[in-house]
């Protein structure tokens, strides 16, 4: 197996992608917080996952993919103030939180699954864990790594060596991280330690409430992804992913609390999606404009259109959207599916140029997940002085990662290309009028028909089964 570099946001660095069991790997995602619909900005970072952990398959890993649905303990700000935001959600909607975060569960999945990303092993809504979480705060009480103060439970973040995992990563993200945080919570007794589990709250009306040996209450947000990924990948988790605003405190809060719980370093390898932004900045669920994949659908754009705009850049850079720049890659989505589209099966396929080709899409993956160099190896293919054939069987292997439908919706445009696109049924009555002519021996009008079909361009074919047709 190669090395695949990878940028590691906890050193800072690209490094060889090393896994606990070699050919495994553990890979976790946070999933969607279902109080809403996902923008296309927290699609940008599933998508980019999905080109991950496919490339991963593609080099022959074996990939554990663990997701988690957060229907419960997100506050507004990360940091533990502000409105709970499936409550917010349940309020706007005048449904249960339940309802909605099935809803949404289900919305999510659907764009999800229309941008081509693979369903994950794994899908486990953070409701689900109670039990889990409950056993891993007791060992962090027991442990001195958590307190209780005020009725709620908080992890200590003073007892770790080091806090601030990812601090000098993305100055940006931390600052958003803190910017909501007007709220000081007098419980805390560090700024950064954050709540394990709530009992007492300013949130009354709290809908989904558990019994717990320190009340009846909820878990905070973070505790959900220490414990799910626990659950499903053991002790080591190889690979961590999300979008950039997670860093911090999300993905550091994780990271504190599982370290302290397993006694032992837990997930080695961090990647993380910059963010979508839209002219007036980050795009986000509380904020302005929300664009998502049905919008763009009503707006005649295949999904497959914004995954090509999204594979075109790395995923370590921010990435702006703009309707021009959609349409962009609209007009170079549709030219390849035309160059496809004329590429002609039948013939040899060419080994060593398979091996050639291949190796230049694997080394642009290997390459910090380089999709838009793994874009231009596919350009490269179709320019390439190699037979039609060749190109397909290229084209179909790079597609195992890139999953843009190519191959589908070249099929459709060529079946599009040759069958008649219009009058169809005219066609089929005349010959039905023809059979009719001819049954009577009426050859005169036999005859008559199919001249008038052939001046339309149509060519009528006899056999013993009938007669079919075809345009010339
Ligand atoms: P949420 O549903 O808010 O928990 O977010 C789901 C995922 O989308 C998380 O991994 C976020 O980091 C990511 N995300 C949020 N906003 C953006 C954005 N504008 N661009 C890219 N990723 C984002
Ligand atoms: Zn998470």
């Amino acid at each position: 197996m190669d090395t695949m570099m990878l940028y590691n946001s906890m050193t800072h660095e690209k490094e060889p992608f090393k896994t606990h069991e070699p050919g495994k790997v553990s890979f976790y995602t946070c999933g969607p917080t279902v109080y809403h619909f996902a923008h296309i900005g927290n699609l940008r970072s599933y998508i980019m996952e999905d080109v991950l952990e496919k490339a991963l398959r593609w080099e022959g890993y074996d990939v554990l993919r663990i997701m988690n649905i957060t229907d419960v303990g997100h506050l507004s700000s990360d940091a533990d103030t502000g409105e709970d935001k499936m409550l917010k959600g349940a309020k706007r909607e005048n449904k249960t939180v339940m309802e909605v975060a099935k809803f949404y569960t289900d919305a999510f999945f659907s764009d999800f699954g229309k941008l081509n990303n693979r369903y994950p092993d794994v899908v486990q809504p953070a409701t689900g864990m109670i039990e889990e979480y409950i056993t891993v705060i007791t060992k962090l009480l027991d442990t001195g790594y958590a307190y209780q103060a005020g009725g709620n439970i908080y992890f200590d973040t003073s007892k770790l060596k080091k806090y601030y995992v990812f601090n000098d990563h993305d100055v940006e993200a931390l600052v958003q991280g803190a910017r909501d945080d007007v709220e000081i919570d007098p419980n805390k007794k560090n700024k950064n330690d954050f709540v394990l589990w709530f009992t007492k709250s300013k949130f009354e009306d709290q809908a989904l409430k558990w019994d717990s040996p320190w009340g009846v209450g909820y878990p905070g947000w973070h505790i959900e992804c220490s414990c799910i990924s626990m659950k499903y990948a053991g002790e080591y988790l190889d690979l961590h992913a999300g979008g950039i605003d997670n860093a911090f405190p999300h993905h550091t809060n994780e990271i504190a609390q599982s370290e302290a719980y397993l006694g032992h370093e837990w997930c080695k390898q961090w990647f993380h999606v910059h963010h979508l932004n839209t002219n007036d900045g980050k795009m986000s669920k509380s904020k302005g404009e929300f664009l998502t994949v049905s919008l763009l659908e009503e707006k005649g754009y295949d999904p497959m259109v914004y995954r090509l705009f999204c594979l075109q850049s790395h995923y370590r850079k921010a990435l702006t959207f703009s309707w021009e720049n959609l349409d962009n890659a609209a007009a170079a989505y549709d030219k390849l599916v035309r160059r496809i589209a004329a590429l002609d099966p039948a013939g040899e396929v060419d080994a060593e140029a398979v091996k050639t080709y291949n190796a230049q899409f694997q080394a642009a993956l290997d390459n910090d997940l380089n999709t838009s160099l793994a874009v231009t190896a596919l350009y490269d293919v179709l320019k390439a002085d190699i037979s039609d054939a060749t190109k397909l069987s290229l084209i179909d292997s790079f597609e195992r990662v890139l999953s843009l439908e190519l191959m589908d919706h070249a099929k459709a445009l060529k079946e599009k290309e040759t069958a008649p696109a219009e009058g169809g049924e005219e066609i089929e009555a005349l010959i039905a009028a023809r059979a009719k002519a001819k049954a009577e021996k009426n050859w005169a009008e036999a005859d008559r028909i199919r001249d008038e079909l052939k001046a339309q361009g149509i060519e009528l074919i006899d056999t013993k089964e009938g007669t079919t047709w075809k345009r010339v």
